[in-house]
């Protein structure tokens, strides 16, 4: 099992796993996707906004061209409550647009896998093996094996888990950090479900305007809709009667029916009821939200990125956009340390990873909370949460300034890959680097 040419194991084909796959290829170094699906590209997913950050990537990774046709533009965002009334409204995504250059993109998300898909030249795509899953880790001092459920085994250097909320790579992390007497398991704070989203897709109805971006406050109840010329792409949130740790829980056709009807009443546009908006989906599913920012984020030769290791609603959506950071710093950290040491020991990568757990870990964790801050208002979680985020802010923060703020926050300090040179664009607000 002795590695001695670099190989990086990607565990997850998800949008986290290809932006490594495609920084790794830039930076000339081999790896391999591990994917459980029987293929990358699913039919159906939720839609996904791109914040500009993300897309200076892409546009690093040479694929803004690709995007073209694939996402909904987006401009104004309006905010309604349950019965319709309008609240709010102004162009939060062209200020967006306006002070980082690049727009928000909000794609489906095969439309999002498919243009990093894209990204990757054919060699690239042949390291790619789909339907198997992983069954098993073993780490030496030189490299790793993964043992694979559908048999047989691939050797490399490191493994990235990136596979999501119920990562396995997280769980066998752990449990190889406790044979080795480390506690982690132990010591992270429980992955909790406060909320439960329907999301879905419905066939456009001819009333609903296109480029807008809908989202519904109310008490326990919220939704956030988009459209493009043919399809609406959705997601209706309720707070859970108790928060749950059951993360894999599958709803039956009684509890989506329950959720359905308890929906009846709710507007999701000034002109669409969610019955309406019901009537006319191609496909639903219902799924509990997930909260949690885990402790470690590497033992030895494994290291996590993306859902596995950070968590949250996606009210705020910036889930991907927070896992494409945390990709993006890691490979940097990668190519750093192999441009001068082609085959780093345990303790070497130990450091590497350990500086971008601790980067990240405090830049997502402080999005894990403004995403768990969102939630709560968009749902009336308390009389608080409705005063604070409905009635005193609006007041205090008009959309352009509400909009610099958060570039300041989350945009404008954002990685790029430090070795990909390219002319990249920028707005009225500069990027940091
Ligand atoms: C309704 C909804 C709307 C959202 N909207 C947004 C948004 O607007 N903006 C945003 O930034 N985020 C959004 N998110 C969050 C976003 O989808 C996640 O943060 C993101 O998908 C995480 O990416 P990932 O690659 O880390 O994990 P995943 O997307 O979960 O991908 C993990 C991949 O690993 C594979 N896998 C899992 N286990 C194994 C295994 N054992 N072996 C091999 N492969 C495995 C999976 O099949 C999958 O392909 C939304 C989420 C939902 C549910």
């Amino acid at each position: 099992m002795a590695q001695s040419k670099f190989r990086a194991i990607i565990i997850g084909g998800g949008p986290v796993g290809l932006t490594i796959a495609n920084g790794l290829e830039r930076a000339g170094l081999d790896f391999l996707v591990v994917e459980r699906h029987p293929s990358i590209v699913s039919e159906s997913g939720a839609g996904i906004m791109a914040w500009p950050h993300t897309v200076r990537i892409f546009d690093q990774l040479g694929l803004t061209g690709v995007c073209e046709g694939r996402y909904i533009p987006v401009h104004d965002k309006t905010t309604i409550r349950l019965d319709g009334t309008e609240t709010r409204t102004g162009p939060i995504f062209d200020y967006l647009h306006d002070n980082h250059g690049y727009p928000c993109m909000n794609f489906s998300r095969p439309m999002l896998i498919q243009t990093l898909l894209d990204g990757l030249n054919a060699d690239s795509r042949s390291k790619i093996r789909i339907d198997t899953g992983i069954h098993d880790i073993k780490m030496t001092k030189n490299g790793v094996r993964v043992h694979l459920t559908s048999g047989g085994f691939e050797d490399g250097s490191i493994v990235i888990g990136a596979d999501g909320v119920h990562s396995r790579t997280r769980e066998i992390m752990q449990r190889l950090a406790e044979e080795a007497g480390e506690e982690f398991a132990k010591e992270e704070e429980p992955i909790v479900a406060n909320y439960q989203i329907l999301y879905g897709r419905a066939k456009r109805v001819p009333k609903v305007q296109v480029g807008n971006f809908y989202e519904t406050h109310g008490t326990y109840r919220s939704s956030q809709i988009s459209a493009d010329e043919k399809r609406m792409h959705f997601g209706i949130y309720r707070k859970l009667p108790t928060p749950t740790t059951e993360l894999k829980k599958e709803y039956s056709k009684e509890e989506v029916a329950e959720f359905v009807e308890a929906f009846s009443d709710v507007m999701v546009m000034p002109n669409l009821s969610f019955p309406e908006l019901y009537e006319n989906c191609e496909w639903t599913r219902l799924v509990n939200q997930h909260e949690g920012l885990m402790k470690h984020w590497y033992y030895g030769r494994v290291v996590l990125a993306g859902d596995s290791c950070a968590q949250m609603t996606a009210a705020v959506g910036m889930g991907v956009n927070t896992g494409i950071q945390s990709a993006v710093l890691l490979v940097n950290k990668i190519q750093k340390l192999l441009s001068s040491d082609s085959n780093p020991d345990t303790e070497t990568l130990g450091r590497a990873f350990e500086e971008y757990q601790n980067t990240r870990r405090e830049e997502a964790g402080m999005i894990c909370d403004v995403a768990a801050k969102t939630i709560r208002i968009n749902t009336w979680d308390s009389y608080m949460s409705w005063f604070l985020g409905d009635v005193i802010f609006p007041r205090m923060m008009s959309d352009e300034k509400l909009m610099t703020k958060a570039g300041l926050s989350f945009v404008r300090g954002a990685y790029k890959f430090d070795f990909i040179q390219a002319d990249l664009k920028s707005g009225k607000m500069p990027w940091v680097s």
